[in-house]
């Protein structure tokens, strides 16, 4: 049960002793928010949503476990695209200003959110966090969420795309094992692929486990240190803003 923002079970939690004779009976459970919650949040994301479109900010909400290398992606899409399409970072983090640190050297604007003992980023926070970074007209905004697979999932914030970014060294089973996550994705971005050699990860059975869950996701292999596909995630971010003049990038690893 997460006291933060109030997710949980229905009716608690479940155990299951896996023995010979278990048998697959069980069955999907929908993780229940309450409504108050949900309902103030989503007022306010539809509120952010409207603002950004005025504005003509594309507004992308990042989520992934810890460790995914979302900063890191982040620090080379700046590095690629910012010359060309003016780019602000909000950073999502219980703690620390580690990562605007990084940001803000890569050379974007970037408001760091600590989030205390919250597990996630909600529409309140994108609007004092767009008070604050104030992004300029027609920009590209990175929304860094806190890293977890669980409740960011649960929370609009009024974003424009949303993007998940899993990596090949957490193995291939994140999407059936988090699928309120997937379910909630835009896009899936496979990151780290440069490392297959060395880790046991399916490509191919992880892809198939986004499409069950979500035939509408996008899902691009990546290495944000080697530059595999970040030609294709540019081109995605440009599809999210149709009537910018597209940018120019080196594709080169
Ligand atoms: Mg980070």
């Amino acid at each position: 049960m997460c006291g933060t923002c109030g997710c949980g079970e229905d009716d608690g939690p479940r155990y299951t002793h896996l023995t010979e004779h278990a048998h697959h009976h069980e069955h999907p459970r929908t993780v229940v928010l309450e409504q108050r919650v949900l309902g103030r949040n989503d007022g306010l994301a539809a509120q952010n949503r409207r603002e950004l479109a005025a504005r003509g900010i594309v507004a992308i909400n990042l989520m992934s476990s810890p460790g995914s290398g979302k900063t890191t992606l982040l620090e080379r899409t700046i590095a690629d695209l910012a010359p060309q399409w003016p780019i602000g970072v909000l950073e999502g983090d219980q703690e620390t200003l580690l990562d605007a640190t990084r940001i803000r050297a890569a050379g974007a604007p970037v408001v760091q959110i600590n989030t205390g003992a919250g597990c996630h980023l909600d529409a309140e926070m994108l609007r004092g966090g767009l008070a604050a970074l104030e992004p300029a007209p027609g920009s590209l905004l990175f929304i860094e969420n806190v890293g977890n697979l669980v409740c960011p999932a649960l929370f609009d914030l009024g974003e424009s795309g949303r993007v998940v970014v899993m990596s090949v060294t957490e193995g291939d089973d994140k999407p059936i094992k988090y699928p309120h996550m997937f379910r909630t994705a835009d896009l899936v971005l496979i990151n780290k692929v440069d490392l297959l050699p060395y880790v046991d990860f399916d490509q191919e059975r992880c892809a198939g486990q986004v499409r069950a869950l979500n035939p509408a996701a996008a899902v691009l292999p990546l290495s944000a240190t080697r530059g595999e596909g970040l030609g294709a995630w540019y081109a995605w971010l440009q599809a999210r803003a149709p009537h910018r003049r597209p940018v120019q990038f080196d594709s080169r690893g």
